[in-house]
């Protein structure tokens, strides 16, 4: 079937008690047992909820995957994955990767005695030369928040299949409507949920799908020892929000790139980032890797530090907040707001730096958002 049919329906028969056609929110901690040493399908929530399962469900056949699982936050499901890994193991993480991601490995993973380095995915010769007898895992993410880079991940998943690592790549820019991991050869998908999947920015949630059942038993295991599983309610949220994932991302994709369009010709923009652009370095590989592009991209503003402020002072539709993949337009500065846990030289070195804007284009029409950003551009001095 097709995605936005398994949107709807993948996981989310009608209930049998009384034929409810949206899925219940089974808020309870526990199931009553059939009989002595006979538990229903359910026992207790931390290892299985009907409304958690339904949304697994959903997301494992939205990806190509066998089992989906729903955790408490984009990070919870970091956290989980990086369980897998144990210490003596090494890891390869590109360099350019989510703020929240590099900390938990520079601050946590560490500390168990879990080692890794930092390296450009995009070059595969700097990939294989940087794998050591103990690599256990590859991390990508693509496109990268917030340069937006893109990398080959069919090539990756080729070189952690040669030397038996665990290739796992951060899909939340995506969403599983533009780009299929699972499909390029991808061992594990993980996602904030937080951003396109729910879609409305009222819920924090996470997900990791796989297709391998040695894998999804010990990502079970992990979720329900380490208790990092998101609850009925929520679960609920993001299965109302995933219904209309397909139709979201495809609104999402021709504001965005129209912005961006947009941008690219006004005489206050130094370049922008965006892989649907012909002038983005990578474009080639975003046509062959990516059905569409989300709604969030970057741009360089002139005038450094000051441009950039004027800027985010002045626009009114857009709002100044972390976060993206709603329905409403953001816009942040990652040197100051999202990318403050990466030290000050590494974000030099890769180019996060004080004239760069991260926008999370929404669904609100898009002559108003172009005419918010003129006017706001209008207030940057030439
Ligand atoms: C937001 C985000 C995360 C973390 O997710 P939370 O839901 O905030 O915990 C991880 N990766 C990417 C790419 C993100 O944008």
């Amino acid at each position: 079937m097709h995605f936005k049919t398994l949107a709807i329906h993948a996981g989310q028969a009608p209930e049998q008690n009384y034929g409810a056609v949206m899925t219940p929110i089974y808020q309870t901690s526990t199931f009553a047992f059939q009989d002595v040493n006979q538990p229903g399908p359910f026992d207790y929530s931390r290892s299985g909820n009907p409304t958690r399962k339904a949304l697994e469900d959903c997301l494992a056949a939205l990806e190509g995957g066998t089992h989906g699982f729903a955790l408490a936050t984009g990070m919870a499901a970091v956290a989980t994955v990086l369980e897998l890994f144990k210490q003596g193991d090494h890891l390869i993480i590109h360099d350019d990767l989510y703020g929240g991601t590099y900390r938990y490995l520079v601050s946590i993973s560490s500390e168990h005695g879990v080692t890794f380095d930092f390296v450009n995915l995009r070059d595969m010769d700097a990939l294989r030369a940087a794998i050591k007898p103990n690599t256990k895992g590859i991390w990508t993410e693509t496109p990268t928040n917030p340069l937006m880079n893109l990398l080959d991940l069919a090539a990756i998943a080729g070189v952690a299949r040669e030397h038996g690592c665990i290739s796992i790549c951060d899909n939340t820019f995506s969403s599983p409507y533009f780009q299929k991991p699972l499909s390029l050869g991808i061992d594990i998908v993980m996602h904030s949920m937080t951003k396109y999947i729910n879609g409305h920015s009222d819920v924090v949630a996470g997900a990791l799908i796989v297709k391998d059942a040695d894998l999804a038993e010990q990502l079970q295991f992990y979720q329900k020892t380490m208790g990092t599983c998101l609850g009925p309610f929520d679960s609920y949220l993001v299965l109302r929000g995933i219904k209309t994932l397909g139709v979201r991302m495809e609104e999402h994709h021709r504001n965005a790139l129209a912005l961006a369009v947009w941008l690219e010709n006004h005489p206050r923009i130094e370049r922008v980032l965006h892989p649907g652009l012909a002038s983005h370095p990578q474009h080639d590989l975003a046509q062959r890797q990516m059905s569409g592009y989300g709604g969030t991209f970057s741009f360089r503003v002139k005038g450094g530090q000051e441009g950039a402020f004027a800027l985010l002072r002045n626009v009114q539709v857009f709002t100044l907040a972390v976060s993206l993949g709603g329905v409403e337009s953001l816009m942040e500065q990652p040197w100051s707001m999202t990318h403050t846990s990466m030290p000050e030289e590494v974000r030099a070195a890769i180019g996060i730096t004080q004239d760069l804007i991260r926008v999370s284009v929404g669904l609100e029409h898009i002559d108003d958002l172009i005419a918010d950003m003129e006017q706001a551009l209008g207030q940057v001095n030439p």
